[in-house]
């Protein structure tokens, strides 16, 4: 078993940030498993110069010590453009000459499948989806199923810009690094469905998933840097540990906020189910209606 946390240095860590990264961290170590970081500085514009050391400096303080080496998705280039040399050589991928503003709400229309319209020039790459109904299991939220052709349609892998999409990234690197249980906000449980189709195509072993709520300001905006979202605070790791264990659900005993970062995560090492996890909102956070199954209508 092995999990990992994969945060963009985009800012440093905010309690949102931090629930994903106690909770990967937790589920691959009460399994006796390995918990690795992963930076994803793929995208230099929305990035932030020193985040990256702040972000590890700040697990560090807060116990979440992870093994082997820190991998730099700016370092993959090649491994993300022999997966996409891969797809075209399958005729999987085509050039499209859309701008984002034309194709920006919902499914793609398909317009550049069939070749780029004349006097447009194509600078992104987008995956041909095709009849593809994609069904998994979340460990803690039970099935999810999405139509991604109906819904999504053919989504880009490279950008116009020449920068990788976080979703051909993001299925390389997991393959690469032997991931085998991905714990990660419920943002992001749109995006499954999509790096599960990428991993078939690529011949890909299929991962596990949990995605867990998501936290959210008084205005029920998802913590963020955009949201303003302050970040946390090292010197407090003990108390803030132990908010996001309640969080998640548990209740640890008074007193535990003053024991040190590891104590606290050992506390709640000994008790990790992760099937236990409040479902919660992750259905709500997709607009879908039925109690135990959740459907994604919605892409970000
Ligand atoms: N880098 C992504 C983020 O910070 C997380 C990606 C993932 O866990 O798959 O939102």
């Amino acid at each position: 078993m092995r999990g990992r946390f994969a945060p963009s240095p985009t800012g440093p860590l905010h309690f949102g940030s931090i629930v994903a990264a106690v909770a990967s961290y937790l589920d691959a170590k009460a399994a006796g498993g390995e918990w690795l970081v992963r930076m994803e500085d793929l995208d230099p514009p929305r990035e932030q110069p020193g985040a990256a050391d702040v972000i590890l400096r700040t697990l560090e303080a807060f116990g979440l010590e992870w093994d082997g080496p820190v991998l730099y998705q700016s370092q993959r280039g090649e491994a993300y453009a022999a997966a996409l040399d891969r797809l075209a050589r399958d005729g999987l991928v085509f050039a499209c000459a859309c701008t984002r503003k034309e194709v920006a709400e919902g499914r793609y229309p398909g317009t550049c499948r069939n070749g780029v319209p004349p006097g447009r020039e194509a600078r992104a790459w987008r995956v041909r989806v095709d009849g593809a109904a994609v069904a998994f299991e979340d460990r803690a939220r039970g099935r999810v199923h999405q139509d991604l052709s109906r819904e999504v349609g053919d989504f880009v892998l490279r950008r116009a810009d020449g920068l990788f999409a976080y979703q051909l990234a993001v299925v390389v690197d997991d393959a690469a690094q032997g991931i085998t249980d991905v714990v990660r906000g419920a943002d992001l449980l749109d995006s499954t469905p999509r790096q599960i189709y990428l991993q078939r195509l690529l011949g890909f072993r299929r991962l596990r998933y949990s995605h867990v709520p998501v936290a959210t300001n008084a205005a029920g905006e998802k913590l963020s840097k955009q949201t303003g979202a302050p970040p946390v605070d090292p010197a407090s790791a003990g108390p803030t540990l132990c908010e996001v264990l309640r969080f998640l659900g548990f209740d640890p005993p008074e007193g535990l906020e003053m024991a040190g970062p590891r104590d606290v995560l050992a506390w709640a090492r000994a008790r990790w189910d992760i099937s236990s996890i409040v479902k919660k909102e992750a259905c709500a956070v997709l607009g879908a209606s039925e109690q135990d199954e959740c459907h994604v209508t919605e892409k970000r």
